[in-house]
């Protein structure tokens, strides 16, 4: 990439979902290209999901059938391409009237036949005493039935790791902390390079390329009014947060989904790396920002919730976590529509200068929106034709289902595990816990510095091995270990290694409920 000679094909800014995939559709299908993150690699939206591979429920509610069903054919192949990060986990849908058995019942077994032969698992109605003891901790009193479905459930940011790697080993270039912040166009108007800043080193550079895929989420407005100052507002980022609980609140490997909370959202109750997500909301924010906090409002809603359904109650002082993400909804032609009812699709735009923008949809739907991009762009700018191969491509650290053995916490390293506990044997230290309560070693930050391109504390400890998202406190103590061992691997000296810790203790503190 330092090479500036170099004539790319695809530049793609933005590591998110989108972009990464973006990228691997095009470096897959034989095209020279360089992905452009401004921070870390999922750092925005990308790590702040309710972990689901899934169709949507409540979009087939909605009537968005295709939508619903071309997310379950993604969620098929997701499930064959990254077996160590997808996993089949069952909900329970607890029913408290006899109509919503029945409706439950009947909306569910349709999502189930929508998934065709990719179905995870037959949907099932279950009795009361039964919906128990599937579900312990979930309120009796009234309750009449409860009904099983099966969906995906993975390690968001994991995967985008995983994917950036996949970037780099099909030959392309994903890179970190590289913003792109202006573009060179020619003489029509057309785009024809990019110029980034190195956020490292602040170093300069000139990017040339045919095609430049705009893929930043909700940070998509910035991109669009640099190329056109007079582009407007694209995007509605609309807010959802997630508080993260001891899974003593759950009692169960079930996941919990309420369709119709007092707001008319879904509610879910997911467990998640021996812990439970709780979530979501839907806020309309004005601007974007990477960190998003949780309005007090939307914790009171969470919270209140989930007591509603759950017989041991949890109280401000249980949550471990609680974090915040922003939808990258496109925004809606019709003034005033809410965000539950702007659409969840993705859209594709070729603009004048010839760069394409990507957004909105979901995780679960990347392969299939990037494909799309990425078609159009050949359409675009007249490319060469090359077939889309993703379809069944391996996501790095792909291995069988079978051999995915989820009693230890390191299963979501796949087929990297043996290397990871090479490292583990290379110093005593490394072998060692890095908070007593878990399980992660500093082999893992080892690794994550040497292959997955980890380059702070909060790279370590928000993304790649995610304590900061299920357990604050426990992450802003072991901040400092994490720090000294970064800085004897990179050669950094004390003071780095203090405005390190400093750095994501604040950031960690706005994780905690106070
Ligand atoms: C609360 C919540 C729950 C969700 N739950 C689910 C779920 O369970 N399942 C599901 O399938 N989907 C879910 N989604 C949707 C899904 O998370 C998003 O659709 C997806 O992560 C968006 O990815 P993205 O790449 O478009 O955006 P982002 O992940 O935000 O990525 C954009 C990236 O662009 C980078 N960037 C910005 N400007 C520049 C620049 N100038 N130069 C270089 N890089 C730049 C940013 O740093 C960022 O990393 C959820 C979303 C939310 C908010």
């Amino acid at each position: 990439m330092t090479d500036e000679s170099i004539q790319w094909d695809f530049v793609v800014i933005g590591g998110g979902a989108s972009g990464l995939g973006s990228a691997i559709d095009a470096v897959s299908r034989g095209f020279k290209t360089l992905l452009l993150e401004s921070h870390d690699f999922c750092k925005g939206t990308s790590s702040r999901s309710t972990k689901l591979i899934h169709g949507g429920v409540r979009y087939m509610a909605q009537g968005y059938i295709d939508l619903v069903k071309e997310a379950l054919k993604e969620r098929g192949l997701l499930s064959h391409n990254a077996a160590h990060l997808v996993k089949t986990q069952d909900f329970v849908i607890p029913n408290y009237t006899l109509w919503n058995s029945f409706l439950y019942a009947a909306g569910l077994t349709f999502y189930d036949f929508l998934s065709g032969k990719l179905s995870l698992g037959k949907t099932r109605l279950i009795g009361k005493k039964k919906t128990l003891k599937e579900l312990p901790n979930i309120k009796a009193e009234g309750l009449r039935s409860g009904v099983v479905y099966t969906d995906g459930q993975f390690d968001d940011s994991r995967l985008g790791i995983n994917m950036a790697q996949t970037i780099d080993d099909l030959g392309g270039c994903a890179i970190n902390y590289m913003e792109a912040d202006g573009f060179i166009k020619n003489e029509q108007g057309k785009i024809i390079g990019v110029e980034a800043t190195d956020k490292i080193s602040g170093k300069k550079y000139t990017i040339h390329c045919k095609v430049v895929i705009n893929a930043t989420g909700v940070f998509a407005n910035e991109i669009l009014n640099e190329d056109n100052p007079h582009h407007g507002k694209f995007i509605v980022p609309s807010q959802g947060i997630h508080i993260v609980l001891n899974k003593s609140f759950l009692l169960s490997d079930n996941a919990v989904m309420i369709p119709k909370t007092s707001d008319g959202r879904v509610l879910f109750i997911v467990p998640w790396h021996d812990k439970c997500l709780v979530g979501t909301t839907d806020t309309l924010v004005e601007e974007p920002n990477y960190e998003p906090r949780a309005l007090e409002k939307e914790i009171e809603f969470v919270m209140e919730s989930a007591q509603m359904y759950l017989n041991k109650k949890p109280t401000r002082k249980d949550v471990l976590s609680v974090f915040a993400g922003l939808r990258p909804l496109a925004a809606p032609k019709q003034a005033g529509k809410s965000t539950k009812e702007v659409s969840r699709s993705h859209k594709v735009v070729a603009h004048e200068s010839g760069m394409l923008t990507l957004t909105g949809g979901k995780w679960t739907s990347y392969r299939k929106m990037a494909k799309d991009v990425i078609d159009k762009a050949i359409e675009v700018h007249e490319l060469t034709k090359a077939e889309c191969r993703t379809h069944r491509l391996s996501i790095h650290g792909n291995i069988p289902k079978k051999e995915v053995d989820r009693s230890s916490h390191l299963y979501v390293y796949g087929s990297d595990i043996p290397q990871i506990k090479e490292i583990q044997q290379e110093k005593p230290e490394y072998a060692a816990k890095i908070h007593s309560n878990y399980g992660y070693t500093f082999a893992e930050v080892i690794w994550a510095i040497r292959e997955e391109m980890a380059l702070t504390v909060e790279d370590i400890l928000a993304r790649r091995v995610r304590l900061l998202f299920l357990d604050a406190q426990a992450a802003i103590d072991c901040a400092p270990k994490i720090a000294s061992v970064v800085a004897q691997e990179i050669g950094k000296d004390k003071k780095w290694e203090e405005s390190q810790v400093d750095e994501f203790t604040k950031l960690a503190r706005n994780y905690l409920l106070g």
